[in-house]
């Protein structure tokens, strides 16, 4: 079965500046799909290709089995909602919904009943008669949206479209974009450079870093099993600690010999091992025996910050040989271990949140 959006090969050039290199895609019917990176990594150029709003160097892009690769955009078949609402404020909200319909031949009580619709599925029925300027940030993107999927279209895209919002309001329209999009099957595609965003909304997610793929995942992937350590860094916090492999699955830190995920790697080359915080067992000090086979380290807590549902510490030790790792232990095992700035305790690292990646550079660092 092919998929429903299909991209292959997509390079975008900017002068001498390459954007986006060979950028190759598949997103499936009625996924939601994000396009998470860095500023400047090329993920709305990305999105702008696909909508043909700037056509692409080179490549091929597919929607429904039609090459539109250089169909015009009045060709093609999306919706787009940007960051700025994009309403026009000389309309009243009813009208700038049925904009789009009025141009596609359908009869005015068939606007007028989509319209209501519409206005129903995004909360706003009360407001139809008001301009742009008389509702809130949430609201009008919320009327962007009800304009973006007036016709029904088969895309649906989505370039930041909660960035100019506050906090609160913006995880709100998280859910309710969700929920729309599930309710409605659309094949979806957001343009975010906030992870959380990308993790807590899409059913898959394309992270990108100058201008190509870093890997294609589900958020429990993304997060769990990064594939390279660009995308280990970008997604969540993580420690960064250098060693150097000693046989596949096996490497030495500081006086430590450990167990990790080493894939790809070869033997005696210098590589970068990678834990979150949040996967450091903690145990009481001198404990001897590990409950997940992990390498287990004795420590002292050189500082400790409570971050409300769990104290982020830092930790060093002689077996460490200078490197410093940050852990973060809950509530209820602070109390129970005691845990305390000054105090001895003993770490335990599971082998299988170990991860390792060719070594970026010599220097010293953790990247918290
Ligand atoms: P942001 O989150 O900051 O919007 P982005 O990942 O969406 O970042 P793009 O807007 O896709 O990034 O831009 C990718 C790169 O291409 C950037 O380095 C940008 O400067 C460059 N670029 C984008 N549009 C043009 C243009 N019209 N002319 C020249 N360079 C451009």
């Amino acid at each position: 079965m092919s998929s429903y959006l299909r991209i292959r090969d997509l390079y975008k050039k900017f002068g001498d500046f390459t954007a986006l290199r060979d950028v190759s895609l598949d997103v499936e019917e009625g996924e939601f799909v994000c396009f998470l990176g860095p500023s400047g990594c090329g993920k709305t150029t990305l999105l702008r290709a696909i909508a043909g709003l700037d056509l692409q160097t080179h490549g091929r892009i597919e929607q429904a089995g039609r090459d539109i690769s250089t169909l015009p955009i009045g060709q093609r078949d999306f919706g787009i909602v940007f960051q700025s609402y994009a309403l026009f404020p000389n309309l009243t909200i009813e009208r700038n919904i049925a904009f789009g319909l009025e141009n596609s031949g359908r009869s005015k009580a068939e606007v007028a009943a989509r319209v209501t619709e519409l206005l129903d599925l995004v909360g706003l029925a009360d407001q139809r008669r008001k301009y742009p300027a008389q509702l809130s940030g949430g609201q009008q993107q919320r009327i962007a949206l009800a304009r973006a999927i007036a016709t029904a279209p088969g895309l649906l895209l989505l370039d930041e479209p909660l960035s100019a919002l506050d906090a609160k309001v913006r995880v709100h329209l998280r859910h309710q974009i969700k929920e729309l999009q599930r309710k409605l099957g659309v094949t979806t595609i957001m343009v975010t450079h906030d992870q959380e965003e990308a993790l807590s909304m899409a059913d898959r997610i394309v992270v990108m870093n100058h201008g190509v793929i870093e890997q294609i995942g589900t958020p429990t992937e993304i997060y769990r099993a990064p594939k390279s350590l660009f995308v280990a860094d970008f997604i969540g916090e993580t420690n960064q600690l250098h060693a150097t492999l000693s046989a596949p699955g096996r490497f030495s830190l500081g006086k430590l010999e450990l167990e990790g995920m080493t894939d790809g790697l070869k033997a005696g080359q210098s590589i970068t091992v990678t834990i979150r915080p949040e996967d450091i067992i903690p145990h009481a000090a001198g404990t001897q025996a590990a409950v997940s086979g992990g390498g287990l380290v004795e420590v002292t807590i050189d500082a400790m910050e409570f971050l409300g549902s769990f104290w982020r510490s830092r930790l060093s030790g002689a077996a460490l040989d200078g490197e410093e790792l940050y852990a973060d232990f809950s509530i209820n095992a602070v109390r129970r271990l005691a845990l305390a700035e000054g105090a001895a305790m003993t770490i335990e690292l599971p082998a299988s949140r170990l991860i390792a990646f060719a070594a970026k550079s010599q220097a010293k660092d953790t990247a918290l």
